[in-house]
């Protein structure tokens, strides 16, 4: 490792933060002590991130001087790569991925290959997605044995149990998804796999939705099932019927979601080598058999600036456009090191993922920037400024992979991939951007996660272990002082609520901005999902919440939307509907 320069500036961290990395992301001697310092771990990632730098001749940064460039970028919050890369660069394991994708072949033999594979990945801190959609359905003949095949959810079990065994490298439990293809003769014990509150807890489950089912739904007409293993159509379903019991279920708990697989693979950006039948568990990142993708976040409310006047354009008015572009080129740069850097846990993960070599830029902090802004969530103003953010990540992002090729080679799969026929010009990553949860890098950065609203302007954060939280939007109790209007039991009234919408005694406008999860009608969550998918190469992670109150017709109006708006999946979460929600307002559900 580089030697740590004597004059980093430490970061500023909050409490919460402090937390977080003292008990995760530190690196610990045997005895379970620190031996590292915020400083310390920004400085390992940077400085090994950059190290990788020295081994392209044309690159215009020396090692050290990128070092200091990243470690700037993160400890200013502006950027930060995800949980495996803050805790395993410049470490012994070494894998800095947070996403994989592994296929379950109809074997015994390869069936627990996958689970032995996914126990490898969950020990390095990575998630897994699978699809068990070519496992041949329950009861049918098993050749070699003459005995019965025990089905995908069976083996779901399997896969579940492994997971509970292995808490990720001491660091997090392992996050897996599973997908099941709609036409697969086993659908409807999947749709009701979660049924009991408990099963599955370490799934997330989506059914894989085809362009060929909805058409059957809007007809209101039958849809083949097809047994994987011989290609023949075995039996028909009612796919109205079958929808119907998918939204019922997504009613009772959230699961499961759906994702929609064609419009996956309509934007599969090298189809030669197969089809993606997978996402990672959160459902931001499709991807191939035995590919895995790092990914990291920009915080969009760090570069708020107050007053900030662009004379050409009113609307930039309060970003620091120039800032963001930066940060983006450094970002991708540090993105695709990251590509590098990472060692995988199997040789044949390794070298899909230096085929294809993507990435996953997004952010975090939208939220914020929007409260700063005075601008609401649901309005025309959010969803607008949303597209061009995104927009702007999206063509900066690929301007900076394509200097990136320039100076080091495209990805190795470019001249097979679509890009050449598309006319678009080497670029160094298959994909550049994915929305993140952040579930953790927001903590962190003491921003809103992802694209979510907040869910509550005031509340209690159940983190790790059952421990508790308490935090106050900063934005909020700064707005609060401007009028005047803060004091301690007014904001203890709102952490009760969770929501000012009832406080009459607020002025108006600062209800009308400071909206938080549920005060926001499902469809403006959708829309604003469908907004940052037109900008992103890869999915945004997203939940859709709705009231307790939300009919199953609620719930089906979004599913169609999603449809409708081009989006890629969607998850639906009606409040009160799991007994243990990660956040919680203070008042009863
Ligand atoms: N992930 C995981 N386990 C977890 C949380 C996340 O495996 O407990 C993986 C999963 O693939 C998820 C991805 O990390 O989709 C990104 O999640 P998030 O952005 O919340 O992670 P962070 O980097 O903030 O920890």
């Amino acid at each position: 490792m580089m030697n740590m320069p004597l004059n980093l500036t430490p970061p500023v961290i909050n409490p919460n933060a402090e937390k977080v990395l003292s008990k995760r992301y530190y690196r610990k001697d045997e005895n379970g002590q620190c031996v590292e310092d915020a400083t310390g771990l920004f400085w390992r990632v940077a400085s090994s991130v950059a190290a990788e730098e020295a081994k392209y001749e044309q690159s215009p940064w020396k090692p050290d001087a990128l070092a200091r460039a990243f470690y700037d970028m993160m400890t200013d919050w502006r950027f930060l790569p995800n949980s495996p890369t803050l805790m395993n660069a410049g470490s012994e394991l070494g894998q800095l991925s947070a996403c994989f994708v592994l296929p379950v072949g109809d074997s015994i033999e390869e069936i627990f290959d996958a689970v032995k594979f996914a126990a490898m990945i969950h020990k390095s801190g990575g998630g897994t997605g699978f699809s068990f959609s070519r496992l041949r359905p329950k009861n049918s003949r098993v050749g070699t044995t003459g005995g019965v095949a025990s089905g995908p959810v069976s083996f779901l079990r399997i896969f579940n149990t492994a997971t509970e065994q292995i808490k990720q490298g001491g660091t997090r439990r392992g996050a897996n998804m599973g997908i099941l293809r709609i036409d697969h003769p086993d659908i409807l014990e999947f749709i009701r796999a979660k049924e009991q509150e408990g099963e599955f807890n370490n799934f997330n489950l989506s059914v894989g939705i085809t362009e060929a089912f909805m058409q059957a739904v809007e007809q209101d007409r039958d849809y083949a099932l097809v047994n994987p293993a011989s290609g023949k159509e075995q039996g028909r379903l009612n796919a109205r019927e079958v929808f119907n019991l998918l939204v019922d279920k997504a009613w009772q708990s959230g699961d499961p979601g759906i994702i929609f697989l064609d419009r996956i693979n309509r934007d599969n950006p090298t189809p030669a080598q197969g089809e993606i039948e997978s996402t990672n568990p959160c459902g931001e990142q499709p991807l191939l058999p035995y590919e895995a993708c790092n990914l990291g976040s920009l915080n969009l409310s760090s570069f708020f600036v107050p007053g900030h006047l662009d004379e050409t354009n009113p609307a930039d008015r309060g970003i620091d456009w120039a800032g963001i572009e930066r940060t983006i080129a450094l970002a991708v740069r540090f993105l695709d090191n990251v590509v590098d850097a990472s060692q995988f846990p199997l040789e044949r993960i390794a070298e899909q993922v230096r085929r294809n070599r993507k990435i996953g830029l997004g952010v975090m902090g939208w939220a914020d920037l929007l409260y700063q802004l005075r601008i609401p969530y649901d309005s025309a103003d959010a969803i607008t400024l949303a597209e061009r953010i995104m927009d702007f990540i999206e063509t900066r992002g690929r301007a900076a992979s394509i200097q990136l090729a320039a100076e080091r080679g495209p990805f190795p799969a470019y001249e097979t991939s679509v890009y050449p026929t598309k006319g678009i010009p080497p670029l160094r990553n298959a994909t550049i951007t994915t929305i993140a949860p952040t579930g953790t890098l927001s903590i962190l950065a003491g921003c809103s996660s992802g694209v979510e609203p907040l869910f509550a302007l005031s509340f209690a954060r159940n983190v790790m272990d059952g421990e508790r939280l308490m935090e106050v939007n900063p934005h909020f109790e700064e707005a609060l002082r401007e009028i005047d209007c803060y004091s301690q039991p007014l904001l203890e009234g709102v952490a009760e609520l969770g929501s000012i919408q009832s406080l009459d005694q607020l002025p108006e406008d600062l209800r009308r901005v400071f909206v938080t999860a549920m005060d926001i009608a499902p469809e403006w969550h959708l829309r604003m999902q469908a907004a940052f998918q037109r900008h992103t190469d890869n999915a945004v992670s997203k939940t859709v919440n709705l009231p307790n109150s939300a009919t199953r017709d609620d719930i089906f109006a979004i599913y169609w939307m999603a449809y409708e708006e081009g989006c890629k999946g969607v998850t639906v979460y009606r409040d009160g509907s799991k007994s243990t929600q990660v956040l919680t307002t203070s008042a009863p559900a």
